[in-house]
């Protein structure tokens, strides 16, 4: 039986988008995939609300995530950590020789705007990472704030972490001065795993440019230059499938309007967050809840293998805790394109099976 995915990725995908994967196939130098690849980058600009260039990347969330810290920064690069996903991007620039610093806080505690001042402060740093929304810890970063520091700092590329959170909760990528925002298909946007995306600013670009070894097959300024130069076609073979699905479920997600599908993800929360205090208590700093992915603590010391069997019995998935926080708390994903009466459905089996 299937079980229906309330995990942070991949998540559950419209039967209709994954029969798009099974498009038959273009040749990747033809008219038709400039033509798919310009209908997309349009569209994504728009859920992105930005107007500068989007890059695809046939590899998931992280690949993007590693090219962009190789290829813009120049001298240092401020890594600011709220759990295991901002940790990851600092392994990412050791494991590229990429001078970088870890600016960690507590798990469950957010990137302050004051941490942020402090660190660009010191002069060291010309490009900074963010994630917008810790999929481990369930805590949406206060980014409204930040881009008030960032923007007394011109000399550094703010790179932002959306792969949790973008196509769920609004991101107004050029108003907070993001230069490289990055998501993956298989969180938010609802679609499979298997293609990454991003936005580049002008000043990305710039950047990028003074970076003499930026690697090969996510080099950022490589994909931006190909894609002007042949018509929004890629170096090496892209996955067609995933465009022909992202294609389609970009429009159905314009079509069920941005703002309402922000107001959707939003009820999911509110439901799952009042049901959390109730029973078991949040993870996250409660001023900063995410809208997508909510952690509870494991005050009740449930059996949360056992917990997952029994959904599964029944149709359903949860989430364990991320890494160190297996067994002390568990999680519930409520993206994409999971409805409120979906999220009270999976809520109504969880009390009935812990007879809360
Ligand atoms: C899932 C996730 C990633 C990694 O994305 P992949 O597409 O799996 O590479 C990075 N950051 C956050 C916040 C995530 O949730």
């Amino acid at each position: 039986m299937h079980k229906k995915l309330f995990i942070p990725g991949p998540v559950e995908v419209r039967q209709e988008v994954l029969e798009k994967m099974a498009t038959p196939m273009i040749g990747h130098r033809s008219k038709n995939a400039s033509d798919l690849q310009h209908r997309i980058s349009d569209k994504i600009r728009q859920v992105f609300y930005t107007q500068e260039e989007i890059l695809l990347s046939t590899s998931s969330g992280s690949g993007l995530m590693e090219g962009a810290v190789r290829s813009c920064t120049l001298k240092r690069a401020a890594v600011f950590s709220v759990g295991a996903f901002g940790k990851r991007w600092f392994e990412m620039a050791q494991a590229n020789n990429v001078p970088a610093d870890l600016f960690e806080v507590d798990w469950g505690q957010a990137t302050t705007p004051q941490l942020v001042e402090e660190v660009l402060s010191t002069g060291k740093y010309d490009l900074m990472t963010i994630t917008h929304n810790e999929t481990s810890t369930g805590l949406m970063n206060p980014v409204e704030e930040i881009a008030d520091v960032a923007k007394k700092y011109p000399e550094v590329v703010y790179c932002l972490d959306a792969v949790s959170s973008m196509g769920g909760t609004k991101i107004q990528v050029d108003q907070l001065g993001v230069d490289i925002c990055i998501t993956s298909t298989q969180k938010a946007l609802g679609l499979p795993p298997g293609l990454a995306i991003c936005s580049m600013s002008a000043k990305a670009v710039e950047r990028a440019g003074q970076v003499p070894n930026r690697g090969y097959y996510l080099d950022l300024l490589a994909l931006y230059d190909y894609i002007q130069k042949k018509d929004y076609q890629y170096p090496s073979t892209p996955s067609l499938s995933h465009m022909f699905a992202l294609d389609y479920q970009l429009d159905l997600i314009l079509k069920e309007g941005l703002d309402n599908r922000f107001r959707r993800h939003q009820e999911m929360a509110d439901y799952v967050r009042d049901w959390g205090r109730r029973h078991f208590g949040l993870f996250a700093d409660e001023r900063y809840l995410s809208n997508t992915v909510t952690t509870f603590n494991n005050s009740r010391g449930i059996d949360v293998a056992a917990l997952n069997q029994e959904l599964g019995r029944r149709g359903f998935q949860i989430s364990n805790g991320y890494g160190k926080l297996k067994d002390q708390t568990f999680r519930i994903a409520h993206m994409a394109d999971c409805t409120l009466e979906e999220v009270k459905e999976l809520i109504a089996h969880i009390d009935d099976i812990l007879k809360l």
